[in-house]
């Protein structure tokens, strides 16, 4: 498991990028890629979004 990104909610602000501590994140030109491997589901990362746009399911919702 690792955090889901709502593509219809991003809005490409970067801001989950630069929070998440284990650099799980990255932004392309088209949407936020989640490194499964890397995520350990912190949550630090669906506080951190205006947009509500990530969540994990079984732990912190957006
Ligand atoms: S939940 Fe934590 S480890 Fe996973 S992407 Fe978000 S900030 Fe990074
Ligand atoms: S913080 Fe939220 S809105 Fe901003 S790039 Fe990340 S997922 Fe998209």
């Amino acid at each position: 498991m690792a955090v889901r990104v709502d593509g219809s909610k991003c809005v490409y602000c970067a801001g989950c990028v630069s929070v998440c501590p284990f650099l799980a994140l990255t932004l392309n030109e088209v949407k936020i890629i989640v490194d499964e491997k890397k995520c350990t589901e912190c949550g630090t990362c669906v506080k951190a979004c205006p947009a509500k746009a990530l969540s994990l399911p079984k732990k912190i919702s957006g």
